[in-house]
């Protein structure tokens, strides 16, 4: 399997890259492609790259996400999207794309978050009077809050709440309503990726919580995903998909 990986110069395209060089899933480096760093080996765009591939892996950033499209729908190419905090247009184009090529698209690589989602589903099934609250923390250089995987979460709980709605943080005075589902961003130092999902009644607590020790447990979640995604026809796949098998 022959990967673009777009991104390259960053955290996860580093850890990438590493992974790739171990021999994780016999995977290969077609292009390296990063628009701020252009240096060596890695080229300035997508667009510079016509050469042999199987699947893109974008680690970038979300205004790269029309350029991505437009490239992988043009060669025809699975794309794997990693990227994290889309603006509602940049998810319809995403979904566009998916009508021509194979798209994986996950907030989250790794099989344990997507364990916990499942989980999450099942507590709020179970307890439909508990109080939800979603705590995440990560690094002091992340763009985005919360994070793409705490919003996933979220989208967990209201898979099963649909009348429940999300607030960010609170200050003052913001007394918790029965609907609410809380969200809470931490940042400092060097945290990988932290989620904890608080389902709590008046008499009891249930704790669900992720840890991410490394960045190469994303990064070999995204190789996972492209060996998957490059034998599916057209549409949008979840780490959901490759746990179902
Ligand atoms: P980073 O800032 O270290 O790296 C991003 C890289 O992308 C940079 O080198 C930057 O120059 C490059 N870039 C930005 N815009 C580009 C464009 N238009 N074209 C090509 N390259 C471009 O960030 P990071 O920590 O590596 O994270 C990258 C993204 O992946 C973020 O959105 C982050 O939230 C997400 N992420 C997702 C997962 C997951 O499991 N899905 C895990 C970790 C991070």
């Amino acid at each position: 399997m022959k990967i673009i990986i777009n991104g390259a110069a960053g955290r996860m395209g580093q850890a990438l890259r590493t992974s790739v060089a171990e021999g994780f899933r016999a995977a290969e480096v077609a292009a390296l492609v990063d628009r701020f760093a252009a240096e060596g080996d890695i080229l300035p765009s997508l667009s510079d790259f016509d050469g042999e591939a199987d699947v893109i892996i974008d680690f970038t950033n979300h205004a790269a996400t029309e350029e991505l499209c437009e490239y992988a729908v043009k060669r025809s190419l699975p794309v794997v999207i990693a990227t994290t905090g889309h603006t509602p247009e940049e998810l319809e184009i995403i979904k566009t794309a998916a009508r021509s090529v194979p798209v994986f698209h996950s907030a989250n690589m790794s099989l344990g978050v997507a364990v916990l989602c499942d989980l999450t589903r099942r507590a709020v099934r179970m307890f439909p009077e508990a109080d939800i609250e979603i705590v995440e923390a990560h690094h002091n250089r992340k763009l985005d809050a919360p994070s793409g995987t705490a919003l996933m979460l979220a989208d967990s709980v209201l898979a099963e709440r649909s009348a429940s709605r999300l607030v960010y943080g609170r200050a003052g005075q913001a007394k918790r309503e029965k609907d609410e589902i809380g969200i809470h961003a931490i940042r400092m130092g060097n945290v990988v990726g932290e989620h904890t999902v608080y389902v709590s009644t008046d008499t009891q607590i249930l704790t669900l919580s992720h840890s991410a020790q490394s960045r190469s447990v994303f990064a070999e979640g995204a190789l996972v995903a492209a060996e998957y995604v490059i034998s599916k026809e057209s549409g949008v796949y979840r780490m959901d998909d490759v746990l179902r098998g």
